[in-house]
């Protein structure tokens, strides 16, 4: 079966002491990240967890905080930015009957 995009899921992750995780095994996979992260933090662990999906095999997390601090600084110094948009709230001519 085809690998769909991955999922990013904003949620606080502090029960589970992480900044973000990623479940490599679902279809989509999902990265989840702490949403309160500073802008570069954010970015870097983003890049942290695309780079176990880039690279399964991979367990030495020391290997992969490189790969994910490598790129998100490249990314960073290219000014690259996260912008939050809004999400648009649902009108009442949109809501389910
Ligand atoms: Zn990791």
């Amino acid at each position: 079966m085809p690998k769909k995009n991955p999922k990013i899921v904003e949620r606080k992750l502090g029960r589970e002491n992480a900044y973000g995780q990623v479940w490599l095994y679902k279809n989509p996979q999902v990265i989840e990240i702490d949403p309160n992260l500073p802008p570069r933090k954010h970015l870097e662990i983003l890049c942290h967890e695309a780079a176990h999906i880039a690279f399964p095999d991979l367990e030495d997390e020391v290997e992969i905080d490189r790969i994910g601090r490598c790129i998100a600084k490249v990314v960073w110094l290219a000014n690259y930015r996260r912008v939050v948009l809004p999400t648009p709230k649902k009108s009442r001519t949109q809501k389910k009957r």
